[in-house]
């Protein structure tokens, strides 16, 4: 793209940013940068990409200095529709305060209740604009909990953690930054983002996982942004990813994270489900999958279990799983190397399948998902318990320590039990006829050492 201006564009790598700068809407540039773009620290800047999204600047982590590089979490990564890699623009901006913002949950199986209120407390400041997700990281009063708390002990954790909202418009339209005297709108329920990546899951939304990351961005990322590059090379991308990994250890999530930083469309198939369906049935979904995939391209197919829908054929008597195996390597012969398209299948048994789904041009290429380390049970811990209020007794490190053999899930679901502890000290301070609980009692809420011991012995 020509440029306009006289003076040179001075683009920045982009590379993420660390775990604990996630959410938080900041962005580290290099200090020559700022200088030359007058840039003082907090100031608000534009990243151009595919699409653009403000941040607040500021100065470069220690190792970075003298990099050109911008660091960037997986949420503005998502807003600004890069990846790791990429060069983008950077420019100041002049944010103005909102006078009306519309918030959505960013993912479908999140509903809001609550008051737009706290939001605000959250979001002071913050430049957006439309088309953005944002999280409500970095601000430990979120969202209400509704009134009725005793009865739905497992919903209000949610108020207890990260919530990513959409922005769905603002007035004006533009940089924005939510002020005293915006009004905030919080719609209850998940609506399609407009010309927007989807964000509910980005590479920071899983921990203990560097390695396969890395490796999956290589072999799909890659492929899947830059179909130019590789046809150039002659070189065919790989149609089949098998990961393998007991259940809980992200295997689904991480599908989900590479499909969203590589702006695909995610198609989900659960191995069990397909297979319970009617005569005939399986393979006909097995195939509208496809045909929508290839459509929808850039496009994975993420076939969970993959090992009930692809067992050896020398071990199966039903008529039924062997026609669905015959169908699947049917779908994946057919797919044109250049189809944009990615089938990455899951299981747990990888010598449950099919020896000729693995020969090349089919599921070639493996990766082992395993159970979390110490580091890793740390670093998913930390994801977890983002947004929490947690106590200062509350050591993640020792935590991380005592969940020997704990998968993500695992984890996950210690988190949310330890929320919900939380959430009971509090009710007997609440009114049940309360719409929203007072600010004093929210301030209070905090998880405790005490709530994670607890929740351990369940
Ligand atoms: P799998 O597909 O391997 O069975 P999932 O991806 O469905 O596992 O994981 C279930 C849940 O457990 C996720 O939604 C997430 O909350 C949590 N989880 C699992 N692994 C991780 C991880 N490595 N990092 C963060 N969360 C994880």
């Amino acid at each position: 793209m020509a440029d306009q201006d006289d003076s040179p564009v001075r683009k920045l790598q982009v590379a993420s940013a660390r775990a604990e700068d996630s959410g938080r809407g900041v962005a580290h540039l290099p200090r020559a940068f700022m200088t030359a773009l007058a840039l003082q620290e907090g100031d608000v800047i534009e990243i151009v990409g595919k699409r653009t999204t403000p941040a607040r600047a500021v100065l470069p982590y220690a190792e970075d200095e003298g990099l050109e590089i911008l660091r960037l979490d997986g949420l503005q990564r998502a807003n600004a529709g890069v990846g790791s890699g990429d060069f983008v623009e950077v420019r100041k901006v002049e944010s103005k305060p909102a006078t009306r913002v519309v918030l959505a949950p960013a993912s479908q199986n999140l509903r809001l209740q609550g008051s737009a209120t706290a939001l605000k407390r959250t979001f002071l400041n913050r430049p957006l604009c439309q088309g953005d997700t944002v999280s409500t990281v970095g601000q430990q009063r979120v969202a209400n909990i509704p009134p009725n708390v005793a009865q739905h002990l497992r919903a209000p954790a949610y108020a207890l953690q990260e919530i990513r909202l959409a922005v769905i418009s603002t007035v004006p339209r533009g940089v924005v930054h939510i002020a005293e005297g915006t009004e905030i709108e919080l719609r209850t329920d998940y609506e399609e983002p407009k010309d927007a990546r989807r964000a509910d899951v980005t590479y920071d939304d899983i921990g203990g996982m560097t390695a396969t990351i890395d490796q999956l961005r290589e072999m799909v990322e890659l492929p899947l942004r830059y179909p130019e590059l590789f046809q150039r090379l002659g070189v065919d991308p790989p149609k089949g990813v098998l990961l393998h990994g007991p259940p809980g250890t992200g295997k689904t999530r991480l599908a989900r994270a590479v499909a969203n930083e590589s702006d695909a469309e995610f198609f989900l198939i659960n191995g069990p489900e397909i297979m319970g369906s009617a005569y005939g049935e399986s393979e006909k979904r097995l195939r509208e999958v496809f045909e929508e995939a290839t459509r929808s391209a850039p496009s994975i197919v993420f076939i969970d279990e993959v090992d009930s829908i692809a067992p050896r054929r020398d071990r199966v008597q039903g008529e039924a799983e062997k026609r669905l195996v015959a169908q699947l390597l049917t779908l994946m012969d057919g797919l044109e190397a250049r189809a944009n398209l990615v089938v990455i299948a899951a299981t747990n048994r990888p010598e449950a399948i099919d020896e000729a789904l693995r020969r090349p041009g089919r599921f070639d290429r493996e990766i082992i998902v395993g159970v979390p380390d110490e580091r890793g049970r740390r670093e998913i811990l930390g994801i977890h318990t983002r947004g929490m209020p947690l106590a200062e007794d509350v050591d993640l490190d020792e935590l991380s320590r005592t969940t020997y053999g704990f998968v993500g899930a695992d984890l996950a679901a210690l988190t949310r039990e330890a929320a919900i502890d939380a959430v009971r000290r509090i009710m007997p301070q609440l009114n049940l006829g309360d719409q929203t609980i007072p600010a004093e009692v929210l301030d209070t809420l905090s998880v405790k050492r005490s709530d994670f011991i607890e929740a351990l012995k369940r």
